[in-house]
């Protein structure tokens, strides 16, 4: 039986970020992943013959953990990304496209600025709404953040008399852009955590798009890293159970029944794999019936290629109100290799999850229309790429049920975007939950 001193299963960035800390600490480890391509969640594969990603992602500039794991692995994130000066909201039916200065989802108070020269935008009187809605928000998510759970956007937004308009052409860009969700099912508490670190660190506002597929900018040299320094890593190793040894996790159960022991196992496998995994033993546990109780949430994305460049600059865009939530033009950052190339992410996902490929194209064509884009002519191919069960809710009064990476069970950590982290469902509370993983058990070590 192969032995190990840690198994991670799951080769998204909390259990590439988990790995790495583990072998650079020369500890031996093995990663278990069940897909043919490693980086989960910011992966990207040639999908029938069309390079695909699993999402389009933005790299914001106040991240601290991912550019340091990447800097181990000798990956400076300047190198991989491409800045953006300015983000634009499509209103629809509007023939303009409003462009800001800075991105409103990671600099609230610099786009607040923009926004309240803008008489387009938002009318005076909610102008002055705005300013105690954010401080209050902002107050609140420091003293009290369950109580600020209890909300939605929506519903935090008309205690703070919020109009209609202001919520359509500022917050619903803000909530669904984000993550996919609109404001009535958005927690406030998510919302403003979200924007939070963005206040203290300013000078680092700006977000970036990655300058090649995820797996290749990201996770392949991280997994280069781990593999100099020992590390194995295992793509098409599907983990079905946890191997007990009385009230011990001694390791894992393959799909093809084979088994592999480690002193220590973490799962790092996104929360509908997580709960598979660990449904068997403990799903009555005490500890672990949160996980249990704590929802998954869809995504779902299209991606198309055409015979030119749909926008003329590859910029963050919203598209309030329609299916449409954020999109971006591709051809000259993440996939040169086409004229043409949009990524955008639908909302709200739940409708889009099992509807037909064809319908969807034809649904996102309609709403961008009255976004002003053709996504008609020129189209020469399109994949719709689904996450059914990836993220875990960020609806109201869920966020207690997110579990922390320690365990009560010897032998057994949890990492992912799920787990309790500052950052919510993003790409650096992903390695903010790899670090402490691998912490706990260098401790216990
Ligand atoms: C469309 C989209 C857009 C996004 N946009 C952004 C953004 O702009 N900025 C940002 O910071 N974040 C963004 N995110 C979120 C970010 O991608 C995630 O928060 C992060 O990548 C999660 O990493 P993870 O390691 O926790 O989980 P994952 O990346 O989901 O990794 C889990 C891994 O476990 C594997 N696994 C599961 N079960 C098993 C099993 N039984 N056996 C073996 N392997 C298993 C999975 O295949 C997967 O590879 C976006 C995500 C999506 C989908």
């Amino acid at each position: 039986m192969e032995k190990y001193d840690v198994i991670v299963v799951g080769s998204g960035l909390a259990g590439l970020t988990a790995a790495l800390e583990l072998c650079e600490k020369g500890k031996s480890v093995v990663v278990l992943e069940m897909n043919h391509v490693i980086g989960g969640r910011t992966s990207s594969w040639d999908e029938d013959g069309m390079l695909v990603e699993s999402g389009l992602h933005r790299h914001i500039g106040y991240y601290k953990a991912l550019p340091k794991v990447l800097k181990k692995a000798d990956v400076d994130v300047d190198d991989i990304v491409q800045w953006e000066e300015q983000i634009d909201i499509r209103i629809k039916g509007s023939k303009e496209n409003k462009t800001f200065g800075i991105s409103p989802v990671f600099g609230p108070i610099e786009t607040l600025k923009g926004i309240i020269g803008n008489n387009d935008i938002l009318p005076p009187g909610d102008k002055l709404a705005l300013v105690p809605f954010f401080t209050d928000g902002f107050l609140q998510y420091t003293q009290n953040p369950e109580e600020l759970d209890k909300y939605s956007l929506r519903e935090f937004a008309k205690k703070h008399n919020i109009s209609e308009e202001a919520l359509h052409n500022l917050l619903i860009p803000l909530s669904t852009g984000v993550f996919f969700l609109p404001p009535e099912r958005y927690s406030a508490k998510v919302f403003f955590g979200l924007f939070l670190p963005g206040v203290s660190r300013f000078y680092k506002l700006r977000i970036g798009s990655y300058l090649g597929g995820m797996t290749e900018v990201l996770a392949n040299p991280l997994a280069q890293h781990i593999t100099k320094h020992n590390g194995i890593i295992r793509t098409n190793t599907p983990v079905k159970d946890l191997v007990m040894q009385e009230d011990s996790v001694t390791g894992v159960v393959l799909e093809d029944g084979q088994k592999l022991t480690a002193k220590h196992v973490i799962i790092a496998a996104n929360l509908g794999g997580a709960k598979k995994i660990l449904k068997n033993h403990f799903q009555n546990h005490p500890f672990f019936e949160n996980i249990f109780r704590l929802p998954t949430m869809p995504a779902v994305t299209i991606q198309m290629e055409f015979e030119k460049p749909v926008l003329p600059v590859d910029r963050t865009t919203f598209g309030p109100l329609t299916s449409l939530a954020s999109f971006a033009e591709q051809s000259r950052t993440t996939f040169k290799h086409v004229p043409g190339r949009m990524s955008i992410i639908l909302t709200p996902p739940e409708k889009f999850l099992n509807m037909d490929d064809k319908l969807i194209l034809e649904q996102v064509q309609k709403d961008g229309k009255t976004l002003g884009l053709d996504l008609v002519n020129g189209l020469t191919n399109y994949r719709v790429i689904s996450h059914s069960e990836d993220f875990h809710s960020l609806e109201p009064n869920y966020d207690h049920l997110r579990p922390s990476q320690e365990t009560p069970i010897k032998g057994l950590v949890l990492a992912g975007d799920y787990t309790r982290q500052p950052f919510f469902a993003t790409m650096e509370g992903a390695v903010i939950s790899g670090e402490n993983a691998a912490r706990l058990i260098l401790e216990e070590s």
